[in-house]
């Protein structure tokens, strides 16, 4: 095989999605003062699905984003694309977590990822958003058990799924590691940075202001305003959403509540006609394995294969910058896994590599809060489920800051926070400690003591 640090060393140290020469202009920053009925903070698809739907059902109202970078490149444009209809990170971390409504839940998700499509088309994003199932491979005999379990929950509540036997694994795609598959229809995936750049446009289209490069430093308010200030101008706004998921910023709150990890993800060179054939991944599902440390794959346009997952790393008191996305050592763990799952694609180089925070809480789906006399709502905290259900958590956002109690800002998921994390040194001990625990879960099969413990307290993880 290949020596997997040369081909890291070989791929361009950016984001495929965004490398392409139909970037939008960046925005120019906030400079001065001024009013606006709502202030969106943060750009990613939580911001702009706020704009755009705060626009759209009330185009009389004035709104500004205000994000720290360029709209859309955060998360929202390093991600895998996989637009699953789950707010709870899944069905079985939404029974665990959220067993009175999960049906509620399931159904509101169905309903997002419906309408969530049904904008894209209607406002003409070309995002090649494109509707397929999304299939589970077990690799060994634990996650062959685990998925039998999965399905049989499945079944009981009325899920709809398919169990793959080995041969029907290996007529999704062929890799010498399926033993078997958990297919779950109803999923989609698109290209998640001409997601982010055609939201940007329609928000413009309907009046939005958007300032890139303007980073928000403080929140504050009195009786008629909320200030937002940044380093050459504020906004006083009525309403507020903070929408700046993995940075928790700027508000201490948020960051009790969620975590950045880091993903990291593969592009490959787009696959010869010869290779697709050798793949079989005719119906070009999104893929995954079923561990605890997961890939996800799936194929783009021009057939390439985008590889992620597996590592997510955690840095000290909430680090985030660019030092924690370029280092090779988890692209080339990636890129041995991505060999021995098909090693019939040797010689297959990689042009991209990458990696983007993902928000986390306790409970593995997002959370809320409100602040200022409910004039302020802030959310995040996805995981890796966050392009379909950010468009819910904006939506969310907009009910708590215009006071409207609505079937989905009742919810308990909505008003109940999860556990939060503790402080640091205790803040890495229990991150590191949990990782480690999944990670000999997935080898053992066993829950240890540690995962017990956080079942307990409620801190549980399926997905
Ligand atoms: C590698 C990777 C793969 C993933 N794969 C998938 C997937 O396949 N499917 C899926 O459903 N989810 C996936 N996710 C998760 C998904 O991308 C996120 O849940 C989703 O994009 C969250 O959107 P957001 O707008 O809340 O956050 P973001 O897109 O991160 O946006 C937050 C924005 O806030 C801005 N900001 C931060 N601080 C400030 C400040 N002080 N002032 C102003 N702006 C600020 C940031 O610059 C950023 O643009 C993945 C994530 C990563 C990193």
């Amino acid at each position: 095989m290949t020596d997997p640090s040369q081909l890291v060393a070989a791929a361009k140290p950016a984001v495929f999605w965004t490398d392409r020469s139909d970037a939008p202009t960046p925005n120019k920053p906030l400079q001065g003062s001024f009013s606006t009925d709502l202030c969106i903070v943060g750009g990613g698809f939580t911001g702009l699905w706020a704009a755009f739907q705060a626009l759209e059902n009330n185009p009389g109202r004035s709104v500004a984003v205000l994000e720290a970078d360029v709209c859309g490149s955060g998360a929202s444009s390093r991600n895998g694309g996989f637009c699953d209809p789950s707010l709870t990170h899944g069905f079985l971390n939404g029974l665990l977590h959220w067993p009175n409504e999960i049906q509620t839940l399931e159904r509101l998700g169905r309903e997002n990822l419906h309408d969530m499509l049904e904008s894209i088309e209607r406002c003409a994003i070309q995002a090649d958003a494109q509707r397929v199932s999304e299939v589970s491979f077990a690799t060994n005999e634990i996650q062959l058990q685990w998925q039998q379990e999965q399905a049989d929950t499945l079944s009981a509540h009325g899920i709809e799924h398919k169990l793959l036997d080995q041969s029907a694994a290996h007529n999704i795609a062929h890799s010498p590691t399926y033993l078997g598959g958990l297919l779950s229809p109803g999923i989609a995936l698109v290209d998640p940075a001409r997601l982010a750049w055609g939201l940007r446009r329609a928000v413009h289209r309907l009046g939005g202001v958007i300032y890139d490069h303007t980073r928000v430093s403080q929140i504050d308010a009195d009786e008629h305003r909320v200030r937002v200030g940044t380093e050459h101008g504020a906004i006083h706004a009525q309403r507020v959403i903070v929408a700046t998921n993995a940075w928790a910023e700027p508000l201490r709150q948020m960051r009790r509540f969620i975590v950045p990890v880091y993903d990291h993800v593969l592009m490959t060179e787009p696959l010869s006609t010869e290779q697709m054939t050798d793949i079989g991944w005719s119906g070009r599902e999104g893929l995954a394995d079923a561990g605890n440390q997961f890939h996800y794959y799936r194929l783009t346009a021009d057939d390439r294969i985008l590889w992620g997952g597996y590592d997510a790393n955690y840095h000290w008191n909430n680090g985030m910058g660019s030092e924690f996305e370029w280092g090779t050592g988890s692209h080339e763990l990636l890129a041995r896994h991505f060999f021995e799952t098909f090693p019939q694609l040797e010689g297959l180089g990689f042009s991209h590599r990458w990696a983007g925070p993902i928000g986390t809480t306790s409970k593995f789906a997002a959370t809320f809060g409100t602040m200022h006399g409910d004039r302020l709502a802030w959310v995040g905290g996805y995981t890796g489920l966050g392009v379909a259900a950010s468009r819910f958590g904006a939506g969310v956002a907009l009910d708590l800051v215009d006071g409207l109690a609505t079937e989905r800002s009742m919810l308990e998921m909505v008003r109940r926070r999860p556990m939060p994390f503790p402080p640091e040194p205790l803040r890495s001990l229990a991150i590191h400690t949990t990782r480690n625990a999944l990670a000999k879960q997935d080898e053992t099969g066993e829950t240890g003591l540690w995962l017990k413990l956080l079942d307990r307290l409620g801190v549980g993880f399926d997905s």
